[in-house]
Protein backbone atom coordinates (compact mmCIF):
# COMPACT_ATOMS: atom_id res chain seq x y z
CA UNK A 1 0.00 0.00 0.00
CA UNK A 2 1.71 3.28 -1.36
CA UNK A 3 1.32 6.42 1.25
CA UNK A 4 -1.78 8.44 -0.01
CA UNK A 5 -2.05 11.99 1.11
CA UNK A 6 -4.70 12.80 3.22
CA UNK A 7 -5.42 16.39 2.26
CA UNK A 8 -6.36 15.44 -1.52
CA UNK A 9 -8.96 14.06 -3.84
CA UNK A 10 -8.06 10.67 -4.80
CA UNK A 11 -8.77 8.98 -7.85
CA UNK A 12 -9.28 4.84 -7.63
CA UNK A 13 -9.04 2.80 -10.34
CA UNK A 14 -9.42 -0.50 -11.13
CA UNK A 15 -7.06 -2.09 -13.81
CA UNK A 16 -6.28 -5.26 -15.73
CA UNK A 17 -2.64 -4.79 -16.29
CA UNK A 18 -0.49 -6.99 -19.23
CA UNK A 19 2.84 -7.96 -18.01
CA UNK A 20 3.91 -8.16 -21.39
CA UNK A 21 5.35 -11.97 -21.53
CA UNK A 22 4.09 -13.16 -24.36
CA UNK A 23 4.28 -16.94 -22.78
CA UNK A 24 1.66 -15.49 -20.42
CA UNK A 25 -1.53 -17.79 -21.03
CA UNK A 26 -3.56 -15.15 -18.70
CA UNK A 27 -2.91 -12.23 -21.15
CA UNK A 28 -3.25 -14.06 -23.62
CA UNK A 29 -6.68 -15.56 -23.22
CA UNK A 30 -8.12 -12.64 -21.21
CA UNK A 31 -7.67 -9.18 -19.75
CA UNK A 32 -3.98 -9.70 -17.93
CA UNK A 33 -3.62 -9.99 -14.52
CA UNK A 34 -5.44 -8.62 -11.56
CA UNK A 35 -7.87 -6.56 -11.39
CA UNK A 36 -6.02 -4.62 -9.50
CA UNK A 37 -6.67 -0.97 -7.60
CA UNK A 38 -4.89 1.89 -8.30
CA UNK A 39 -4.46 5.47 -6.91
CA UNK A 40 -3.93 8.52 -8.50
CA UNK A 41 -3.87 12.23 -6.95
CA UNK A 42 -2.36 15.45 -7.50
CA UNK A 43 0.94 16.58 -6.12
CA UNK A 44 1.24 19.96 -7.12
CA UNK A 45 0.68 19.70 -10.62
CA UNK A 46 2.06 16.71 -11.37
CA UNK A 47 0.18 13.39 -11.48
CA UNK A 48 1.06 10.92 -8.80
CA UNK A 49 0.05 6.97 -8.87
CA UNK A 50 0.37 4.25 -6.94
CA UNK A 51 -0.45 0.55 -6.97
CA UNK A 52 -2.98 -0.75 -4.41
CA UNK A 53 -3.54 -4.16 -5.29
CA UNK A 54 -6.56 -6.30 -5.02
CA UNK A 55 -7.61 -4.80 -1.49
CA UNK A 56 -10.20 -2.57 -1.80
CA UNK A 57 -9.01 0.77 -1.20
CA UNK A 58 -9.80 2.00 2.24
CA UNK A 59 -11.62 5.50 1.35
CA UNK A 60 -14.34 3.74 -0.98
CA UNK A 61 -17.88 1.78 0.02
CA UNK A 62 -18.42 -1.69 -0.69
CA UNK A 63 -21.11 -0.96 -2.65
CA UNK A 64 -18.75 1.46 -5.20
CA UNK A 65 -16.17 -1.27 -5.25
CA UNK A 66 -18.41 -3.91 -6.83
CA UNK A 67 -20.06 -1.71 -9.19
CA UNK A 68 -16.11 -0.80 -10.45
CA UNK A 69 -15.77 -4.40 -10.64
CA UNK A 70 -18.25 -5.14 -12.52
CA UNK A 71 -17.69 -2.42 -15.01
CA UNK A 72 -13.81 -3.47 -15.28
CA UNK A 73 -15.22 -7.20 -16.25
CA UNK A 74 -17.61 -5.67 -18.78
CA UNK A 75 -14.90 -3.98 -20.56
CA UNK A 76 -12.65 -4.90 -23.14
CA UNK A 77 -8.67 -5.76 -22.45
CA UNK A 78 -7.88 -2.56 -23.83
CA UNK A 79 -10.29 -0.08 -21.82
CA UNK A 80 -8.80 1.42 -18.69
CA UNK A 81 -12.14 1.25 -16.44
CA UNK A 82 -12.53 4.53 -14.93
CA UNK A 83 -13.84 3.57 -11.57
CA UNK A 84 -13.30 6.66 -10.31
CA UNK A 85 -13.87 7.55 -6.88
CA UNK A 86 -13.29 10.31 -4.78
CA UNK A 87 -13.17 10.39 -1.51
CA UNK A 88 -14.31 12.82 0.87
CA UNK A 89 -12.21 15.18 3.38
ZN1 LIG B 1 0.63 -11.93 -17.99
Amino acid sequence: MPKLPEDQHITYQLQYRKCGKSTCSTCKNGFGHGPYWYAYWREGTKLRSGYIGKTQPEGISTTLASKAAERVLSHSEKALVNAAVKTEY
